[in-house]
């Protein structure tokens, strides 16, 4: 399939026409021509390389009810994106290498995203024997990230040896910091706000106290520790800590964490119930300047799917968790760039290159160059809309930003040369498979 891009602004602010041909850049230049192409008109549009998330549930195998591979990779398309990291914590859980190559190859056969499965740190994320990381790094998924995420690898013996051992394949250990204890039956973030409602409070100790121990755990071993959603000031500063001293950390924050605060658990709408908790309106400010000034690496969606019956009920009985895919752009628009923190060759940078450098997946390094593969996505900062159901494209309506307006509109997704998304429409699922 040939693509032509005319009048695209390219993240560094100036403006070509791309020529997509064989699932890669063909040609950049300005009036460009192709007879047989699909052609875009993108004036006015910004150009942002295909979206890479880090931290996506996909639910596939075991809770198909709240969405599939083929459901999320939609989700994935709408929003931006050209590859997800789906996490590992299915059923069964993704700790082998068979369970691995099935959702990648699911993945695969569906072709809205490349999908690379996040294979679980230990056997049914149970936190209590190392899972077979070797076999699912050699497999065909060829996975280089791991996590219990749901889960906090708490075991500090287990954290050091799974860190050592996924040093040797250049591979990464994603954590989910909640240390158990201090959170048992925590129902939101513990403060102010917590203690008003009476709900159990999630200090913000539990998350930065694991990250403390875990980046001194990657520098013994020296190898790579990714941090998941980090949603606390303090937490902040102890990555920064850490990077000056030059250990092998990187982190994310999850657009939902750079927008909303504690204050929405007023309303007990357990939309808004998410781990870790929604925090103080100074977390959010330190984590916006975290990710401007490069102590936060990336953005992750952590999309969470939920059936209504688990957030439809009493805040203490809710699932923890919210969609995201669909939204995550907007909302780093809203939150970081049209404050002026983050320019949009810095939102390439936070939702594409780093989340496919932390993954060590191909393909994303030199975006719109020419020979490339073709992942883009054409955005129009300048719509706005009210987020409804509308805009939701996975199994699951759990998102916090129904009936909210947000800015931006992703008008087209292009997969390795593949359109995923044109005219902001989802193009159907055979057409997309067919390539
Ligand atoms: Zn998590």
């Amino acid at each position: 399939m040939t693509v032509l891009i005319t009048g695209a602004t390219l993240p560094d602010g100036t403006t070509t026409d791309l020529l997509i041909d064989k699932g890669v850049i063909a040609e950049r230049g300005s009036a460009l021509s192709a007879a047989k192409a699909t052609k875009i008109d993108a004036s006015g549009l910004q150009a942002l390389p295909g979206l890479v998330d880090l931290h996506t549930h996909l639910r596939e195998p075991g809770f198909e009810q709240s969405e599939t591979v083929l459901t999320g990779s939609r989700a994935a398309a709408a929003g931006g994106f050209t590859a997800v990291h789906a996490m590992a914590n299915t059923s069964p859980v993704q700790d082998t290498a068979g369970v691995v190559e099935q959702v990648a190859s699911l993945g695969a056969q569906h072709g809205y995203v490349t999908v690379r499965p996040v294979g679980a740190v230990t056997v049914g994320l149970d936190g209590e024997r190392l899972s077979e990381i070797g076999a699912m790094a050699q497999s065909r998924a060829a996975v280089r990230v791991f996590s219990d995420d749901g889960r906090c690898v708490h075991d500090a013996l287990l954290m050091r040896r799974a860190l050592e051992y996924v040093r040797t394949f250049d591979g990464v250990i994603a954590q989910h910091a909640q240390e158990p204890r201090l959170t048992d039956g925590a129902q939101m973030h513990e403060g102010v706000v917590s203690a008003e409602l009476g709900l159990e409070g999630w200090p913000a100790v539990a998350e930065e106290a694991i990250i403390a121990r875990d980046v001194l755990l990657a520098e013994a071993a020296g190898a790579r520790l990714h941090v998941c959603h980090v949603s606390t000031a303090g937490s902040v500063d102890i990555v920064r800590w850490a990077k000056a001293r030059g250990i092998g950390v990187t982190a994310e924050v999850t657009p939902h964490h750079l927008l909303l605060t504690d204050e929405l658990a007023r309303g007990y709408d357990a939309r808004f119930k998410v781990n870790p908790p929604l925090r103080r309106d100074e977390d959010v400010q330190a984590l916006r300047a975290a990710l401007a000034d490069g102590t936060i690496d990336i953005v992750a969606t952590d999309h969470a799917p939920h059936p209504l019956e688990s957030k439809e009920c009493a805040w203490q009985e809710a699932s923890f968790g919210m969609v995201g895919l669909e939204s995550a752009l907007s909302v780093v628009q809203q939150a970081v760039v049209d404050s002026g923190q983050l320019s949009w060759s810095d939102v390439a940078r936070v939702l594409s290159a780093a989340p496919a450098a932390i993954g060590r997946l191909d393909g994303y390094d030199d975006a719109f160059t020419v020979g490339s593969p073709a992942h883009v996505t054409l955005y129009d900062p300048a719509a706005r809309s009210v987020f409804d159901t509308g805009h939701l494209h996975g199994k699951s309506v759990n998102s916090p930003y129904l009936g909210r307006e947000l800015p931006g509109r992703v008008v087209a997704t292009i997969h390795g040369g593949v359109p995923t998304v044109l005219d902001g429409e989802l193009r159907d699922a055979e057409e997309v498979a067919r390539g």
